[in-house]
């Protein structure tokens, strides 16, 4: 009986708030006073996407693979890393079953933004939409998150991984 080959990759990103940035979510722009700081687009759901990809890989981190200390990645659109990513995935013959990711925000409001976001990141990665779900919850006031200090998100991914013939 031939039976597949999956596997699951898990992660938790965050980052603040900071003033005069662009919040980035999923490659896509929300209009909102605070963007998310960080070395690069700083795009928290794109990081935890990235990770748990890798994380599902057995190939470690962002840190490891677009280190923080090398200037080249100042700025860059995390849509550019996550190009990386999946060509590392390509040429070790994984495919995407699934991918399920929550954002942890005060604020904004996020759920008008979702159906675009969904479908960019479908894009993103080359599945139909129904394989990519987004999601939301408030911390109910409480914490750094519920004081609007900054944002996280989670991601789980199953993973394919075809035989070589
Ligand atoms: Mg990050």
């Amino acid at each position: 009986m031939m039976t597949r080959d999956c596997r699951i990759g898990h992660s938790f990103d965050v980052h603040r708030f900071r003033r005069g940035r662009k919040l980035i979510l999923g490659g896509v722009e929300i209009p909102y006073a605070f963007g998310l700081a960080g070395h690069s687009d700083a795009d928290v759901v794109l990081h935890a996407l990235m990770n748990a990809l890798l994380g599902a890989m057995g190939k470690g981190d962002i840190g490891i693979h677009f280190p923080d200390t090398d200037p080249s990645y100042k700025g860059i659109s995390s849509e550019k890393l996550l190009q990386r990513v999946l060509r590392t995935m390509k040429q070790a013959r994984f495919r995407i079953v699934n991918g399920d990711v929550t954002l942890i925000a005060q604020k904004p409001r996020l759920t008008p933004f979702f159906k675009e976001i969904r479908r960019h990141l479908a894009g993103l990665l080359s599945v139909p939409e129904e394989r990519i779900n987004l999601k939301a919850v408030t911390t109910e006031g409480l914490g750094w998150v519920g004081e609007g200090r900054g944002m996280a998100a989670t991601a789980v991914v199953l993973l394919e991984k075809r035989r070589s013939r």
